[in-house]
């Protein structure tokens, strides 16, 4: 990017971690597979690059442009999800204390749970929703609150502040998972230290690459460490998928918009339906967490979720009628999916056994609407 001045967020998703290729003129950037780097005749790197799991061009771009989108000093791509989140615990050190929601991400509950609470770490988890549980939580050794809002599946809302503030009060820090809500939800304006996303979902926003990303709001102590994890333990992602990611990126605000309009409309239509029974989506004045999320949400996203009358038969009945929805886990691309998420997280009392979870694409939302009026029917 040629200019300075503070830009909207669409024109820095069009350009940042863009340039034009110095040595051919190429618009769209090259892929740099290689795993190795010249050194100059005095065992310099002229470059800056020296070894593909410690720095790539695309990656290094990818990254630049993450930082751009949260508003944040510096980004960490990794090979997933959970290598992400992974590497903030692992940022930690034995003996120090977490304090996460009752209703995290499965993968992130089982990754605490039996991987890192098996290493020392402690952790409490705690229904966020609740601010005076997360008070109560917070002990001399607690490190990092982790927050992941609207939740899964139930859309459930935690205020970002309110939580930061806790953890800032106590010395922790506070990262934040937006892998449901990149651009409409801003963690690092509203007071966390660190985002993390699923680049898999609306990032990559194809369901095509697997990835995930850590943002930090400021280069600190803890964000060198968090650098030191990514090229030490080396969770890092392939230049291809990184090209994959930033180039979906480009028009990730377009489609948060696109995605958001439509699961409005889906949601109020589905809210009126005799069959179904609760609408979880935080856009409708009836949520629970509405007014928290209409103060820290720009729009409410694609993700929500509905019970439909009759329990588990009656909403795998519905997925199955389904002709435009794909039956698939998974969120964020450009396909509308529909799910039954108790069969996903397994005999999870918090899941209802007739919630069907449904990722809005960016069909047409008439014609989302007429699949589920049949598949009601
Ligand atoms: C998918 C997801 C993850 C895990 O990401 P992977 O890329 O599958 O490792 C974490 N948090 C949320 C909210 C997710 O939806």
């Amino acid at each position: 990017m040629k200019t300075d001045r503070k830009m909207r967020i669409e024109t820095l998703a069009v350009h940042a971690g863009h340039e034009i290729d110095g040595a051919t003129g190429a618009v769209a950037t090259p892929i740099h597979l290689s795993t190795t780097f010249e050194r100059d005749p005095e065992g310099g790197y002229p470059h800056g690059y020296i070894y593909g799991r410690s720095a790539n061009p695309n990656r290094q771009a990818l990254e630049q442009g993450l930082a751009a989108l949260e508003g944040g000093e510096e980004a960490f791509a990794f090979g997933s999800g959970l290598a992400a989140s992974s590497a903030i615990l692992q940022a930690l050190a034995a003996g120090d204390h977490v304090v996460a929601p009752t209703d995290v991400y499965h993968g992130m509950t089982k990754l605490l749970r039996e991987v890192y609470m098996r290493w020392g770490l402690e952790v409490s988890f705690v229904d966020m929703t609740k601010l005076g549980l997360v008070r109560e939580a917070m002990g001399p050794k607690t490190k990092l609150i982790w927050i992941e809002t609207p939740s899964n599946p139930l859309l459930k809302i935690t205020d970002i502040a309110a939580v930061a503030e806790i953890a800032h009060t106590a010395g922790a820090i506070c990262a934040c998972d937006n892998t449901w809500a990149p651009i409409v939800q801003r963690p690092l304006d509203l007071g966390a230290d660190f985002v993390m996303h699923s680049t898999t979902k609306y990032l990559g926003g194809h369901s095509d690459v697997t990835g995930g990303a850590l943002i930090a709001k400021t280069k600190t102590d803890f964000s060198e460490r968090v650098r030191e994890i990514q090229t030490t333990c080396g969770g890092v992602p392939s230049p291809f998928d990184c090209w994959l990611i930033l180039r979906g990126m480009r028009s990730l605000p377009w489609r948060m918009r696109a995605h958001s309009e439509n699961a409005l409309k889906v949601a109020t239509w589905l809210a009126d339906h005799q069959r179904v029974e609760r609408v979880h989506y935080p856009g409708l004045a009836s949520h629970a967490g509405h007014e928290i999320a209409a103060q820290q949400m720009n729009e409410f996203s694609g993700m929500l979720s509905f019970e439909v009358r009759g329990g588990k038969e009656a909403a795998v009945g519905v997925a199955a009628k389904t002709n435009l929805f794909v039956r698939a886990t998974s969120l964020g691309g450009v396909e509308s999916l529909i799910e039954h998420r108790a069969s996903i997280t397994g005999e999870d009392p918090r899941t209802p056994q007739g919630l069907l979870r449904l990722s809005i694409g960016l069909e047409h939302p008439d014609d989302l609407i007429e699949d589920l009026a049949q598949a009601l029917e």
